[in-house]
């Protein structure tokens, strides 16, 4: 917008104006003006005003009549220096007016009229507009749930403490993940979780310095800024109190829900000279505490750093092994300890590695289920059983159940499990098929139970818990479960003839899986003693273990000659190196040792 000529009256340009003005009817003029929405005033070189209008009155804190205001001084002192300086401005103010607090835009333009300079002052309220920009910005920066700042703002923080770097000062960062936070937002619902994450904002924030900073990063993760800092000895005892803090429960929603956190730290300069570098070391030690249990804290230090490298090759090369599709299947009976006949088969997934080596499941499941990879495993197992099904037939009988392991991070995602169910289907031989889940699976039984166990019943494809006695159920909630079979973790099975509690633990596991009509299975049978003991004393029916057979891979039973290839089975996969000799024995399907 241009300018108008400094000692012209803008207004008066307009031809009916013209009139007005002529008309005389300079009162109607000034009473406009009193009364404009907008505040005005007008102040001379001496800093008199000679013009405030009503609005300007009220925005300046001015009482009716009044010519003090503290607003209203500030005003004059600028207004001369402007005038001095001959420089309009645009400023915003916040002021205390007859309106209560409010935000007001103001113009400033020197003028000249009828040779004398005045400056013309024009205030808007633009409070509500200020308002709405505010929420935004809270929105943009600060996370709605907590009110704590969002990454971008701690990560900009850190950066310009790192520019403004002086020797010998330090600060830390601490990377806090709320430990299985999705079991307790499964379990107790959203809103509980929701909850849970403001009260553990509160507890971690509790003491914080006006320069240390906590900002929730996503999910169930905070970082949190502690500076400066003197001594990592500080730092440590610091995290400890923190750690305590939240140990002790929460009161929420009438439940009182226990919730640890796992905390890793790393500090400027030492572990790190970037936001980036700093942020990923302390994710690193904080990996490092969910590996050792949880509930912790630790402090990064370089060797972990060699971990992290080696968890990224496997990484690389899991995702190279997918892509490459270089799994196989191992195969273990499930016998019935009574006939010794086979019943079913368990198939366990195998990785040949980058070296040909062949890797036990425990090296890279839960780096598959991490990376969502898992989904693509499965299918991979099942098209080997598919490719295999006379091999199958053939060692182990048509009639053998064929198992299948489903993490417990898919029995909870009804869309994988749908078209999981599909492939089944598309076998041709569905009724086949034994699905192992985990008890995890179960305690989030909403989608699984729900949702995903009448599909398969549907379908006549058995469910089975896996590991059962060592996950998060209790015995009672097995009644709210519907599956076929429990198998029962090989921790209550090794030894059992030596140990009265598991005894008894079993005892009631076998009897209310009677109740509820489901199979029971133990797993990890090694021993002789612990075949009698289960033929003896139980009335469990089935048994899979190594005194029976190991998990065998079925292209090398045809083999004639003893496979010479066991140098191949890497060290870490020695517990489940397959053995070939239980079946050496075929077409027999029985086992007699
Ligand atoms: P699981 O389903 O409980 O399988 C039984 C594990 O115990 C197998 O280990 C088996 O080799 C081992 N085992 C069997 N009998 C004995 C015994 O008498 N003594 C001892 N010490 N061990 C015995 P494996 O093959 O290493 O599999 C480990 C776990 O990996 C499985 O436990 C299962 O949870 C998971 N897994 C295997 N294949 C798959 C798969 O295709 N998908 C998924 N999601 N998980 C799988
Ligand atoms: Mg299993
Ligand atoms: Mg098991």
């Amino acid at each position: 917008m241009q300018n108008p000529p400094s000692d012209q009256i803008p207004s008066a340009t307009a031809p009916d104006a013209r009139e007005f003005a002529a008309g005389g009817e300079l009162g109607l003029l000034r009473d406009i003006v009193r009364l404009l929405p907008s505040g005005l005033t007008v102040l001379d070189e001496e800093g008199r005003f000679l013009l405030i209008n009503d609005a300007a009155a009220s925005q300046l804190g001015m009482a009716t009549g009044d010519s003090v205001s503290k607003h209203l001084d500030a005003r004059r002192a600028k207004g001369i220096e402007l005038l001095r300086a001959g420089r309009p401005l645009v400023a915003e103010m916040t002021a205390t007016g007859g309106n209560g607090e409010q935000v007001l835009l103001t113009s400033h333009r020197p003028v000249r009229i009828a040779g004398r300079s005045l400056l013309l002052s024009n205030s808007t309220d633009i409070s509500e507009q200020k308002a709405v920009e505010d929420h935004l910005f809270r929105s943009a920066y600060f996370d709605e749930l907590t009110g704590l700042p969002m990454r971008r703002v701690i990560e900009h923080r850190v950066q310009s403490l790192i520019q403004r770097y002086e020797p010998g000062y330090a600060f830390a960062v601490a990377f806090l993940d709320i430990d299985n936070f999705k079991h307790i937002n499964d379990y107790y619902g959203h809103s509980v979780g929701d909850a849970l994450l403001t009260e553990v904002a509160k507890r971690v924030g509790l003491n914080l310095r006006e320069t240390d900073m906590l900002s929730r990063m996503s999910g169930d993760e905070f970082l949190l800024l502690l500076n400066p800092i003197d001594s990592e000895e500080e730092v440590a005892e610091y995290i400890e109190a923190t750690l305590q803090r939240l140990k002790a429960p929460f009161f929420i929603d009438g439940s009182e829900i226990f919730a640890s956190t796992s905390i890793g730290v790393s500090l400027f300069p030492d572990h790190g000279r970037s936001y980036d570098a700093l942020l990923q070391n302390a994710d690193i030690a904080m990996y490092r505490v969910k590996n050792d249990g949880k509930g912790a804290a630790v402090f990064f230090d370089t060797s972990m750093e060699r971990e992290a490298l080696l968890r990224m090759k496997v990484e690389q090369s899991l995702r190279h092994a997918i892509l490459e599709k270089r799994f196989c299947c191992a195969f273990q009976a499930k016998v019935d300890i009574r006939t010794k006949e086979v019943k079913g088969v368990e198939a366990l997934v195998r990785l040949r590695d980058d070296e040909g080596v062949i890797q036990a499941p425990g090296t890279f499941i839960n780096l598959a289920a991490e990376l969502g990879l898992i989904d693509e495993l499965t299918h991979l197992v099942l098209a080997e059983i598919v490719r295999s099904i006379d091999l199958i037939n053939d060692t182990f009988g048509p009639e053998a159940t064929i198992s299948i392991n489903v993490a417990a991070k898919q029995a909870d995602n009804p869309a994988f499990m749908r078209s999981f169910a599909e492939a089944l289907q598309a076998t041709g031989f569905p009724r086949r098929f034994m699905i192992e889940v985990t008890e995890d699976a179960f305690v989030t039984k909403r989608r699984f139970q729900d949702e995903v166990v009448p599909i398969f019943r549907k379908m006549g494809i058995a469910i089975s818990i896996d590991d059962f006695g060592i996950g998060y159920s209790s015995l009672s909630a097995l009644a709210d479960i519907t599956a076929d079979e429990i198998k029962i973790d090989r921790s209550f099975i090794t030894d059992i003839h030596l140990r009265p509690r598991s005894q008894g633990i079993l005892r009631a596991i076998e009897s209310l899986a009677e109740a509820l009509g489901m199979s029971v299975i133990a797993e990890g049978v090694e021993t002789f003693e612990e075949l009698a003991y289960l033929q003896g004393a139980t009335r469990i029916r089935y048994a899979q273990g190594f005194y029976f057979a190991r998990p065998v891979f079925l292209e090398e039973l045809n083999i004639v000659a003893p496979v010479a290839s066991e140098s191949r089975v890497n060290e870490a996969s020695r517990p489940v190196q397959e053995n070939r000799q239980a079946y050496s024995s075929r077409p027999n399907r029985r086992y007699r040792r």
